[in-house]
């Protein structure tokens, strides 16, 4: 299964009434949330959480919605609600499981100052095509005949919504049954799962590649090669670019300036009727979209390396970075938080079951830039000494290389497995620790679930 993500082309109407709806799903969240936090005070409903939650959705349908006072809501499809309430019930889950912290309440306000840290706060809803059609009844359904057919071109048909242009073409005839609409900064996103298995037959160029992370040089390979952050990246804080669009930005994540704004903007207040200021609001827009520049600029830098890399190399090692700890470091943070590093490794992590390559993850504390890649001698390596020079054997060497060679050379029980994760839980229990280095590859698909090659 894979999706497909495309920016929607929209006239003013359609924008209000996308906002229209993106404030029917937020409301309906909010509802749920308030509602059952507020049950748990009265010690004589019995129900679980579950049943609770159950029951607050039928409150919300069957006597919420019929108020005079919440008539807009008949404007906008009920599957907007319906699935924001599902969503609440997978977070509220996840909070149980101990995986996420306790849900909060969605804000219109959030969505806009923060719209690259807190997406998912932001202006999102889905909506789905509910029925299929069952031509005889007691019997199967039409197959794919609860998805919406999407066909090739500028124009997309999204239930219950309407007709939409999009930015981009879709590229083949294909189904989704389900739609998430979202914002970020001024542009609205549709995506859409494929029920498509993609199955690799790549084969690749190299077995083995050891990847050492780094501020200075963004990956280094074990192969001697380098893979170096777009410059944008980089002095978007520090100095001036070259390109107007940077220096423009530069201008605005001036700190003097930041602080100015926070301190001089009207953000409104509706209990004492003090209405939001233009300049405000255009202050927070602007920042969204220089966000999101530069996070459209890392998340194409960081989509086409580990492309790249997952075409050329099965079996990859990389470091388990520490970054809550280097991120405390204030020197080290900005630039650390700008690059990427756990983006990179979340990718490099999905794009195993596309490209069928193998990513391990090496022990934090396993001293790769400490070790001498050659005789294993240790000594300690101060962040400040750029060239490993071996106490023991005499050898010199770059320090990112010597540490990225050394990934090549880890004792199995320093590995795991580097899981695909949606979210960036690290609370998550590590599943399967790494065996079967010695594989081969001269099985081109699906090398794990080969039984040739599993039997060798
Ligand atoms: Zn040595």
């Amino acid at each position: 299964m894979y999706s497909l993500k495309l920016e929607l082309k929209l006239n003013n109407q359609q924008r209000s009434f996308l906002n229209g709806c993106a404030g029917l799903s937020r409301f309906a969240y909010n509802f749920g949330l308030d509602l059952l936090t507020q049950s748990w005070n009265f010690p004589d409903i019995k129900q679980t959480d579950f049943q609770r939650l159950v029951s607050i959705e039928k409150v919300f349908t069957n006597h919420v919605k019929t108020k005079a006072e919440y008539y807009w809501m008949q404007k906008y499809p009920s599957a907007i609600y319906s699935s924001s309430f599902r969503n609440f019930k997978k977070t509220f889950q996840r909070w149980r499981q101990g995986l996420s912290g306790f849900p909060r309440i969605k804000s219109k306000k959030l969505g806009v100052q923060f719209a690259l840290v807190l997406r998912t706060l932001g202006d999102s809803f889905t909506v789905l095509k509910k029925y299929g059609i069952y031509p005889v009844k007691g019997q199967k359904m039409l197959p794919t005949s609860n998805c919406q057919i999407l066909y090739r071109g500028k124009r997309i048909t999204i239930p219950g919504l309407g007709e939409f242009r999009l930015k981009r073409p879709i590229p083949y005839l294909c189904s989704s049954q389900r739609f998430t609409i979202s914002r970020v900064a001024d542009k609205w996103y549709v995506s859409l799962s494929l029920d498509i298995e993609r199955i690799s037959t790549i084969s690749h160029e190299s077995e083995l590649v050891g990847i050492d992370l780094g501020v200075k040089c963004f990956a280094t390979l074990s192969d001697g090669n380098t893979i170096t952050a777009p410059l944008s990246l980089k002095k978007t804080k520090t100095t001036p670019v070259a390109t107007t669009l940077a220096t423009k930005a530069t201008h605005w994540l001036k700190l003097s300036k930041l602080q100015w704004r926070n301190r001089n903007k009207v953000l409104g207040n509706r209990h004492q009727g003090i209405k939001t200021s233009n300049n405000a609001k255009k202050y927070y827009q602007k920042l969204a979209r220089h966000h999101t520049y530069f996070k459209n600029i890392r998340q194409d830098f960081l989509q086409k390396t580990t492309t790249e890399i997952s075409r050329k190399y099965y079996h990859i090692p990389i470091e388990d970075l520490n970054l809550s700890g280097m991120i405390a470091n204030h020197k080290l943070s900005a630039a650390i938080s700008n690059l990427g590093f756990y983006e990179f490794r979340r990718m490099l992590s999905y794009k195993q079951a596309v490209y069928g390559t193998k990513v391990e993850v090496v022990d934090r504390w396993y001293p790769s830039s400490k070790t001498c890649s050659v005789c294993g001698h240790v000594q300690s390596m101060p962040l400040s000494r750029r060239i490993y020079d071996c106490g023991s054997c005499g050898q010199i060497l770059d320090r990112d290389l010597n540490a990225a060679i050394n990934l090549t050379n880890v004792p199995l029980d320093k590995i795991r497995m580097a899981n695909a994760e949606f979210t960036p839980v690290d609370k998550l229990p590590v599943v399967g620790l790494g065996g079967n280095r010695k594989q081969t590859s001269n099985c081109s698909i699906m090398r794990d679930l080969c039984k040739f090659c599993v039997a060798q």
